[in-house]
């Protein structure tokens, strides 16, 4: 971590990567979270919590649920919300981050939710601001995106309960250049996960063999099924894939698509996850997408009351 994320008392100053948060935290964020899960979805109860705080949401890259749902849940907090997209802004006409961000902080912006594609950027950006500005990782590069970390892990919670310990979690697919995949096991490690499994294709795993330690790794999805309480999938992510690591889609669907019959080879209560957006067809099948087992939406829905408990420990005074 190149950035401490706590101060003295061991508070959030930032959130920038799960690594190396005192379980603890993480602990706290999911029971706050499930705490605000009614208020993520309307009423005004908590509009005074933020209230007078600017936000801004920072997107060098594209996004759906990340960037609506940190928008939502900085309105249900009641601040006041900016938004950014690099695409309409001056960074097309060559401004840096760091000076986007002075400029954002000069007009009083507190907060940033940022996501951008290099590894680190964030923690970069966080060095650059001033004392009392808090930054909040929505993913960068390949390296972390922690909010996704906690909703991936309040989701398991409510499916399976609390007990880490008990779990056989298996991750499948493109975890070379999944951010999400490392915030999830950043968190299964620490919350004490039972088992985690890692599949992919060789070309797919991360060469780094810190990212995977004490995972078990295999290249053979039915066999990685057999008996696992959970199964995180994970997107083909082609915008970061250099050419020739997949021999084809058809392929990829053929030994590392989740389809229902490979699915029963799970526990039979197991749950399935992915991040989105999903390739339907490719790592994940409509059946399973939107089959019984799938708890995909229900991440979705989580994020919102996720992000408002990293907002709230972050901003609230
Ligand atoms: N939406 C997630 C991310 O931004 C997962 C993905 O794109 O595959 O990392």
């Amino acid at each position: 971590m190149s950035l401490d994320q706590l101060d003295a008392q061991g508070r959030l100053r930032h959130l920038l990567t799960l690594e190396g948060l005192p379980r603890q935290t993480l602990l706290r964020l999911l029971d706050r979270a499930e705490a605000l899960r009614p208020h993520a979805f309307g009423g005004t109860a908590l509009r005074g919590a933020l209230a007078g705080t600017a936000l801004c949401t920072l997107f060098f890259e594209p996004s759906t649920r990340t960037r609506s749902s940190f928008w939502l849940a900085a309105q249900r907090l009641g601040a006041d919300v900016l938004n950014f997209d690099a695409s309409t802004s001056s960074t097309s006409k060559g401004e840096t981050a760091a000076d986007t961000l002075r400029n954002l902080e000069a007009m009083g912006v507190r907060g940033f939710v940022v996501r951008h594609r290099e590894d680190g950027a964030v923690a970069a950006l966080a060095t650059a601001a001033a004392p009392g500005t808090v930054l909040v990782n929505a993913g960068d590069g390949r390296s972390a995106h922690p909010t996704q970390g906690l909703l991936d892990m309040l989701t398991l919670r409510q499916a399976k309960g609390a007990d880490f310990a008990r779990l056989k979690v298996l991750i499948v697919g493109d975890v070379k250049h999944s951010r999400v995949a490392r915030s999830d096991l950043h968190a299964l490690r620490t919350l004490g996960a039972g088992e985690i499994r890692v599949c992919g294709p060789r070309t797919l795993l991360p060469e780094d063999p810190a990212t995977l330690a004490g995972c078990t790794v295999g290249h053979d999805l039915d066999a990685a099924l057999e008996g696992v309480d959970a199964v995180m999938m994970l997107r083909l992510q082609r915008e970061r894939m250099q050419e020739g690591l997949v021999a084809s889609l058809e392929e990829y669907h053929r030994d590392y698509g989740l389809t229902a019959a490979r699915l029963r080879r799970a526990a039979p209560d197991a749950v399935v996850l992915h991040p989105g957006p999903m390739n339907r067809g490719v790592e994940i099948t409509d059946e399973v997408a939107d089959g019984p087992q799938s708890r995909i939406l229900q991440q979705v829905g989580n994020g919102v009351a996720v992000r408002m408990a990293v907002l709230e420990a972050l901003l609230a005074a």
